[in-house]
């Protein structure tokens, strides 16, 4: 295991040291961060090639599974090593010659695989994409590779991320590092486990509804959904496009501002991607931090029946915390907050309906051999190549979207969202500058638990799915633990393009 050190005064000799330390040591706030990678490559104390075999180290004793131990941890769905040692090679050579060093240089990171990356595969968690092979890089991967990240393979979710606990991937589920007979959240399930287990410092992942919150809050690690537009979609695998985001996990907030620079900015090859200038947020964070005259709202709507206590605890924990470093607490209210869970799945399933049209057995992937008609070979195709959930949601999208219904589902749907994007709007207008919420209404759940009661699961996305129908951002903080030892996060919500607000208070969050 990788060896950590506390914030830029760590011993990075560690890390190149061959014997595994304990795996508790990854979990928590020890956990390695982009500074400790920087050291360790600036100094000499430890090349690109020595973490990234390091983190292979891990990934074998962690995430895979050893007769008769625990189960392994299964974040990852493959491992791009040979890739990942040249790209690490290249950042050593930069080292030696004395060059100066990418942001990220040397930084092992993960992909969720609803991503596309050249030349590895990416299944989106699902059957119909099995041997596909992407032909393109995601434009968020290509701009961490650009600066020095080493891409160690692709990570576990659940089918198009379509799930709150990983349990509808294709290929099995990822386990909660922390408790390993429990769900490790989802969609993006695997990238969360990854950061949680020392297996990666960063991650990508996705949030359609809460895909990259909840999961991190669920694995006690940070995750953060830019503002809609701020990060391009380029070579995301789309579930429902108007929803989608891409987003880092780290294992500080400083991390998910330092991430957030390079990823965000204009892509010309996505077309909802925004001009807005990208600030230094890691720079600025360091420069203006603390929350002092910061007016942070706590909506009562998100404090209802339905919250376990613990987790009503840790979030009133944190804002007491944040009050006492000087912010104005206020509470307010976000009146449509209760019709946010309908207008999701409406709209989420309605767009997916239409997006998963072209896994057809002729375009891509799956194609079911026997079939003697067109119309057979496309049936038995999508039969064979999607799950129970994703059938789900493409029934329901296509009810959702005929002809008689339309008006009365889809239209009002989108009729609520322009509601709560009002509810949002107005709070940050005239009363707060941030607003802090739980992100689930309970810690991590057991695997199996819920599985069998998909309304029970989506009612679960009550906290998260209405910053993602307002498009506006959201941090995942960690909280604390409940006292059977799950990690409970904290959700910083944020107006558009205004990250940086949210990496003041989240640090805040995190300092405790
Ligand atoms: N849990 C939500 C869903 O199942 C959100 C998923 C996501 O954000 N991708 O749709």
């Amino acid at each position: 295991m990788i060896e950590a050190g506390k914030a830029d005064t760590s011993h990075p000799q560690g890390l190149a040291s061959s014997d595994a330390q304990t795996d508790n040591q990854a979990l928590g706030t020890d956990s390695l961060t982009i500074p400790h990678i920087r050291i360790a490559i600036a100094t000499g104390a430890a090349s690109a090639h020595d973490i990234a075999e390091q983190c292979y180290r891990t990934i074998h004793e962690r995430d895979e599974d050893h007769e008769g131990r625990e189960p392994g941890v299964h974040a990852f769905l493959s491992l791009a090593r040979e890739r990942a040692l040249a790209q690490a090679a290249r950042i050593d050579a930069l080292a030696a010659a004395g060059d100066t060093l990418p942001v990220l240089a040397g930084v092992p990171v993960g992909i969720k695989d609803a991503l596309t990356v050249t030349g590895l595969p990416a299944t989106a968690g699902s059957r119909v994409l099995e041997h596909y092979i992407a032909q393109y890089t995601a434009t968020s991967v290509q701009r961490l590779e650009e600066a020095g990240a080493v891409t160690l393979g692709k990570l576990n979710c659940d089918e198009f991320a379509m799930g709150s606990s990983n349990e509808n991937s294709a290929y099995g589920p990822t386990r909660n590092p922390h408790a390993l007979d429990h769900v490790p959240g989802g969609s993006s399930g695997g990238s969360a486990a990854a950061v949680a287990a020392g297996m990666a410092v960063a991650t990508l992942g996705t949030d359609t509804g809460g895909s990259i919150r909840q999961p991190a809050s669920f694995c006690g690690v940070v995750g953060l959904l830019p503002t809609y537009g701020r990060v391009s979609r380029y070579g995301l695998i789309a579930f429902a496009s108007s929803l989608d985001r891409v987003g880092p996990f780290t294992n500080s907030v400083r991390d998910a501002a330092t991430v957030l620079g390079v990823l965000a900015g204009h892509d010309p090859l996505d077309a909802t991607s925004s001009h807005e200038p990208v600030p230094d947020y890691a720079a600025q964070l360091a420069e203006e931090h603390g929350v002092n005259g910061l007016r942070i709202g706590v909506p009562t709507e998100y404090f209802a029946a339905g919250l376990d206590p613990e987790v009503r605890e840790a979030v009133e924990r944190a804002i007491d915390g944040l009050r006492e470093a000087g912010a104005e607490i206020r509470e307010i209210s976000l009146p449509h907050t209760a019709f946010a869970v309908p207008a999701y799945y409406l709209i989420a399933t309605a767009e997916a309906s239409s997006n998963l049209a072209r896994f057809d057995g002729v375009r891509y992937g799956l194609r079911a051999p026997h079939a003697t008609t067109l119309a057979g070979m496309y049936r038995e195709s999508r039969d064979a190549g999607f799950g129970a959930e994703v059938k789900r949601r493409i029934l329901l999208g296509t009810y959702a979207l005929s002809a008689g219904y339309y008006d009365a589902f889809y239209k009002k749907a989108q009729q609520v969202r322009r509601l709560l994007a009002q509810d949002f709007q107005a709070a940050f207008a005239n009363e707060v500058d941030a607003i802090v919420t739980p992100v689930a209404p309970t810690p991590a759940f057991k695997l199996g638990e819920k599985s069998d009661d998909p309304l029970a699961m989506y009612l679960a996305d009550i906290y998260t799915v209405t910053a993602s129908l307002a498009g506006i951002c959201g941090l995942s903080v960690p909280g604390g633990f409940s006292k059977a030892g799950l990690p409970i996060g904290v959700q910083v919500l944020g107006k558009h393009f205004d990250e940086a607000t949210l990496f003041r208070v989240g640090e805040a969050i995190e300092r405790g």
